[in-house]
């Protein structure tokens, strides 16, 4: 097994005039990388030898969906993942997520979810909200640790946008440093119960939007500091939850003393999910 599975580089980053640190959990192993891979590192790391199926469900253009595919391609299990529904123009032009899980065998069902399975049936949450995660995510954790060591930073914010907020609780959980998150995919009330849901103390400082977003909508400001990013940076970040981020902490960084400590970014990977996210975006603004 190449060991890129894990231990991404952490790259030192200006954008507008702002140093931060940049960990690259997009650059992990070419198909298995980035948030979903860490959450799924225990599925990778152990054997179920009585397991020959996963199941899950969730949108047709998921991370984790893609990310499934990949563990299950790795592994030789069947993959069952449910949608309750696929755009036609999806269906008729695969991109994607989409068309790569499908390329490695999953088999996508438009219909409810069964409410039994087998035992040789691995049932794994959306967005891959599960304890398990905790294992990968510990790895994270003691990366950053190591780093923040060896280059003398005992100051350190980390921030990472947040879907299920699975990924910033664990890392609050094993992190010695302060952990900022935002919601992306529900408000900041969800968030709070999504986390009281896997640990009931030491959660994430949450950065308040400053405005009502739908996950998934295109937003003017999400495209533009997205293309600001990428030309400052070099870096692509993804469309979904890395636009929204540094919004919300580009601004909570303006209304604080932030002389006094160092940033970490914690890039999540996704990277293929922007493929059609950047056809819709270019189609709308730049005309
Ligand atoms: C899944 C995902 C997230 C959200 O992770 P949670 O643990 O659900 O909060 C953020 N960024 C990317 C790119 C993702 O794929």
């Amino acid at each position: 097994m190449p060991m890129n599975y894990t231990n991404s580089p952490i790259e030192q980053i200006t954008f507008n005039n702002r140093k931060y640190f940049v960990k690259r959990d997009d650059l992990l192993h070419k198909d298995f990388s980035g948030n979903k891979a860490r959450k799924f590192f225990y599925f990778l790391k152990n054997d179920f030898p009585n397991i020959k199926k996963i199941v899950s469900f969730g949108s047709a253009q998921s991370n984790a969906m893609y990310s499934l595919s990949v563990l299950c391609k790795l592994k030789d299990l069947k993959f069952d993942y449910y949608v309750d529904h696929i755009a036609s123009f999806l269906k008729e032009n695969p991109s994607g997520n989409y068309k790569y899980a499908l390329d490695n065998g999953m088999n996508i069902k438009e219909q409810e979810i069964p409410t039994i399975f087998n035992d040789d049936v691995l049932f794994i949450s959306e967005g891959g909200a599960i304890k398990e995660a905790c294992f990968g995510i510990e790895i994270l954790a003691k990366e950053i640790i190591f780093w923040a060591k060896e280059n003398k930073i005992d100051n350190l914010k980390v921030f990472l946008p947040s879907g299920t907020g699975t990924t910033a609780l664990y890392l609050q959980k094993y992190l010695p440093f302060e952990v900022l998150t935002c919601a992306c995919v529900g408000d900041e009330d969800y968030l709070e119960k999504q986390f009281n849901m896997l640990e009931k103390s030491n959660h994430p400082t949450i950065i308040r939007r400053q405005k009502k977003y739908h996950f998934g909508k295109l937003y003017k400001e999400f495209y533009e500091i997205h293309n600001e990013l990428l030309k400052q940076t070099n870096i692509e970040f993804d469309f979904l939850y890395d636009c929204l981020g540094w919004i919300c902490y580009e601004k909570y960084l303006n209304k604080i003393d932030n002389d006094t400590f160092e940033s970490l970014y914690i890039h999540q990977g996704g990277i293929l999910g922007n493929i059609s996210m950047n056809e819709r975006y270019k189609h709308k603004y730049n005309k």
